[in-house]
């Protein structure tokens, strides 16, 4: 999608510190690590958000989680947190469906 961020990392438009990579994903380290271990997990198709998951786009999701159980493991992660900000009062900022994993601290709850 024109003028979208995340679009423009996936496409390698715009560079990232890459995590992982395959044909339907992309992870990368977040520019404004809020842990020790921060990094995103976006689909290389624009999908808007949690809020424009269906049945046809599910089977996406699911290997983005997947994908982020496999990171996980293999850097030895044992204990994270995935967040999706959704929509203006969540504080999602890049209209692009994207899953932060955080991890290498103690992280509250409920979150802020
Ligand atoms: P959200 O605010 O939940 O929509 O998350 C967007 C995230 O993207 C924020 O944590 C930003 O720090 C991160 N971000 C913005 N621009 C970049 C970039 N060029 N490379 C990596 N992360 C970015
Ligand atoms: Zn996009």
């Amino acid at each position: 999608m024109a003028d979208c961020l995340f679009c423009k990392i996936a496409a390698g438009e715009i560079p990232s510190s890459k995590v992982y990579e395959d044909d339907q994903v992309l992870a990368f380290k977040d520019i404004d690590p809020q842990a020790p271990v921060h990094f995103l997990v976006i689909p290389k198709q624009h999908i808007d958000s949690c809020a424009a998951i269906d049945a046809q786009n599910a089977p996406l999701v699911a290997h983005i989680f997947e994908v982020i159980a496999r990171i996980t493991k293999e850097e030895g992660i044992e204990s994270f947190r995935v967040v999706s900000n959704t929509g203006e009062q969540a504080g999602q900022s890049v209209k692009h469906l994207h899953f932060h994993v955080l991890a290498g601290r103690s992280l509250a709850w409920p979150p802020g």
